[in-house]
């Protein structure tokens, strides 16, 4: 590295979290002058055909990586996930239908909550033991309502570390995700959706976007947020450019692998909470012995650049955000410096 790079962190922040250093690097030589025009694309006009050139690109680079279907349409939206959670029941629950909702955390719970001021809204299932989420559950615990509006799921459980590995089978039920924190680790059926959304800020790019992914209009209906779109079209063009989803997934298999041998290697040292049928491949989470040692191994962890590391305040312990921009190096200073502490302590 040479010394006018930046010295980079090791982040691992749940979100907003890392950005590939080459799509960063893309909006910094461009920022101030987009293509020769002499203005920022941040200064540009969203009707204006610089503009519109990156919109249009965004969007078909997400519809060749995820390969949406033709008859779906890609749309950045602004107000975040959670804003989805009201537009949903707000454009698909219709008066005198039920919307089904499978609570599997934090962010589920809030959805349903969401549904319930608009319209009525039921549990379908829910795996809370204690205040506390170890799994997603099976299909046969899935009590669903045949003419249900929709069933909405939370495809990852960013703040409890458990994320489904099959989806639900909802029959002829729209199936509704939020895929906030493992939107575009794989490549999944988008038709097996009616509709996915997903705040950006974890694995595609910056907070301010949410994509959905839908039957609907366009999203050039007002303003759009363009730098955040702009730099969702960098990650895009990047995730492209190493292979695509294939190898992000190979990626994000081989770190959730390393993370997890590791814990499981030093099972009177480190305890994983979550059922292993359930781990999640983006937010590992484990405990140490006591929360005196929580708290060393994080501060020694900031001390090497380690940033992020802290579970949600609502759980404790430590979490690991190993999103698509993590890298496998990122991962293996980790875990070297999981086991030299697991040694000393
Ligand atoms: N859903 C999930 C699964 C999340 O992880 C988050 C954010 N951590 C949200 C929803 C809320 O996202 P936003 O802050 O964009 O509203």
């Amino acid at each position: 590295m040479s010394d006018d790079k930046p010295k980079r962190a090791w982040n691992f922040n749940a979100g907003p979290a890392g950005l590939p250093l080459p799509a960063l690097e893309r909006a910094q030589r461009e920022l101030l002058d987009f293509e020769g025009t002499g203005m920022s694309i941040m200064e540009h006009s969203h009707r204006g055909k610089a503009y519109e050139g990156v919109h249009r690109e965004a969007i078909a680079l997400l519809r060749e990586l995820l390969g949406v279907p033709d008859d779906y349409h890609v749309l950045f939206l602004q107000g975040g996930a959670s804003h989805q959670f009201a537009m949903v029941p707000l454009n698909l629950l219709p008066a005198g239908k039920s919307a089904d909702y499978i609570v599997t955390g934090g962010w589920s719970e809030k959805a349903v909550e969401e549904a319930k001021r608009i319209g009525t809204a039921r549990v379908a299932a829910t795996t809370v033991v204690d205040k506390k989420f170890a799994r997603v559950p099976k299909q046969s615990e899935l009590q669903l309502d045949g003419d249900a509006a929709y069933v909405h799921m939370t495809s990852n459980n960013t703040l409890f570390g458990t994320q489904f590995h099959e989806f639900p089978d909802t029959g002829k039920v729209p199936l509704v995700a939020d895929m906030s924190s493992d939107f575009l680790w794989r490549k999944v059926d988008v038709s097996k959706f009616g509709l996915i959304y997903a705040g950006a800020q974890k694995n595609i790019g910056p907070s301010g976007v949410t994509v959905a992914t839908h039957a609907a209009n366009d999203s050039l209906y007002n303003t759009p947020p363009t730098f955040g779109i702009y730099l969702v079209r960098n990650v895009l063009a990047y995730t492209k450019e190493i292979g695509g989803l294939a190898e992000i997934e190979r990626r994000n298999r081989a770190k959730a692998d390393k993370l997890y041998g590791a814990i499981d290697a030093k099972p009177d040292f480190f305890r994983a909470p979550v059922e292993k049928a359930s781990r999640s491949t983006m937010n590992i989470v484990f405990r140490l012995p006591s929360e005196e040692l929580e708290k060393r191994f994080l501060a020694e962890a900031t001390k090497k650049r380690m940033i992020g590391l802290a579970g949600h305040r609502s759980t404790g312990g430590i979490r690991v955000s190993a999103y698509n921009a993590v890298s496998i190096e990122a991962i293996d200073v980790l875990v070297s410096f999981m086991n030299d502490f697991a040694a000393q302590a």
